[in-house]
């Protein structure tokens, strides 16, 4: 799950990272009112920051300054409502502007083939990390954290010399240590700041350097968020894919593909399987969707529905292996489905296991095409798509 970059600071700020101060608003007014205190206490400028789900709001428009509260409101009122890659902006952060000197990128990520957690640091800030790693991998430096010992100081000290941060050695360990512990407390995928900046600040004693996280990207384990009952309210129902929710909503794991083979199963190692086969029969899956044990008619409708309404496809494949999940209460499902789908494609099912002669007959009764091997599924599953006319996508 994604969280918007406000939600991200909260989390950092909770670890002890140094994240400039910040509010959130919904309107211009409220933008307005926010950059007036934020004046009022000294600062000489506001940042005002398009609060979506997506990177490059900066090259998008979506991150401006403003040096006074009229402004504030006409720069919040030309970003609140403007579309960034396609996800509408429905509130904005407001902070003091940084006077920055120089940015930095830092970031966490769970490295699942190291079965570490890796960080990854540059002193080529700022812009998007992807186009460093391209022009100059050499610019990047990655170091691994020991599952059992954590991050050690050794590491940290020299993850921030080589970025370039010798001379804020203590707090660039502070972050790339706070970085680790965001990542466990949270159980996080991912944990980036881009920009980790040094920034000039004017205080009693005079001008000083100081080194803050100015942005805040962190994606959270879906898997383990029942760890964490308040992470939830941190999900962002506006740029939620209202087709995922309903999927979530209902115990269904589903995500979308590129092909034109729609595939109901239940287990995640037989989906996999399924889009395998599929792909080996010279089609391409439409997604991926695993029912989940036990699933009852409702549920398979359900899922009947989420795969139907993807224009692409003109096939399903329904393969079930019956274990707690009985093949009789998902062959009625499909009927039940079928019964009030509004297109109709043509569909391959394949139950065995539990209540598979039960299920055989009804499908039997209500004319399903069935199969009973997976190669033969599939095989009938491609064919059918092909006579519908449609690409299989084969070969992309
Ligand atoms: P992103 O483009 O979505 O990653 O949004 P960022 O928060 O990283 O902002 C993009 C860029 O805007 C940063 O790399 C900075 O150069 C600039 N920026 C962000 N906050 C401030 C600020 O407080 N002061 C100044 N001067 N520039 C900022
Ligand atoms: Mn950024």
């Amino acid at each position: 799950m994604k969280i918007q970059e406000a939600d991200a600071k909260g989390l950092l700020l909770a670890q002890g990272l140094p994240v400039p101060d910040w509010s959130v608003a919904h309107s211009p007014a409220e933008a307005r009112a926010a950059a007036e205190s934020i004046l009022a206490g000294g600062a000489e400028r506001v940042v005002i920051k398009a609060q979506v789900l997506v990177g490059g709001r900066g090259k998008a428009g979506g991150v401006k300054l403003a040096g006074t509260a009229d402004e504030a409101e006409a720069v919040a009122g030309s970003i609140l409502g403007m579309t960034i890659k396609g996800i509408t902006v429905r509130k904005v952060l407001v902070a003091a502007a940084a006077d920055i000197v120089k940015e930095y990128y830092l970031s966490a990520v769970l490295d699942r083939a190291a079965r570490r957690i890796l960080l990854m640091g540059s002193a080529e800030g700022g812009v998007e990390i992807e186009q460093v790693a391209v022009d100059h991998p050499e610019a990047i430096i990655t170091i691994h954290a020991d599952p059992l010992l954590g991050l050690q100081d050794w590491q940290a000290r020299d993850l921030a010399f080589r970025m370039g941060l010798g001379g804020h050695l203590k707090a660039a360990v502070g972050v790339a240590r706070g970085l680790v512990r965001t990542m466990l407390a949270n159980d996080a995928d991912l944990v980036e700041i881009n920009p980790l900046a040094i920034v000039r600040e004017t205080t009693t004693d005079g001008t000083i350097e100081r080194l803050v996280c100015l942005d805040a990207k962190v994606t959270l384990d879906d898997s383990a968020l029942p760890r964490h009952p308040g992470l939830e309210a941190l999900r962002d129902p506006d740029e939620e894919d209202p087709a995922d929710a309903r999927a979530r909503e209902a115990g269904i794991s589903f995500i979308r593909l590129d092909g034109t083979i729609g595939c109901m199963v239940n287990g995640a190692g037989l989906a996999m399987t399924t889009m395998d086969l599929v792909k080996r029969a010279g089609g391409e899956p439409a997604n991926f969707l695993d029912i989940g044990g036990g699933a009852k008619a409702d549920k398979v409708a359900t899922a009947m529905a989420l795969i139907l309404e993807d224009p692409k496809v003109s096939a399903i494949l329904v393969n079930i292996f019956g274990g707690i999940t009985r093949g009789d209460e998902v062959a009625r499902g499909l009927i039940e489905a079928r019964a009030r789908q509004t297109r109709s494609v043509p569909m391959v099912v394949r139950i065995v296991g539990t209540n598979a002669a039960e299920a055989a007959d009804l499908l039997r009764a209500a004319k399903f095409e069935t199969a009973t091997s997976l190669d033969d599924a599939a095989a009938k599953a491609v064919a059918a798509s092909r006579s519908m006319g449609t690409s299989t996508g084969a070969g992309r």
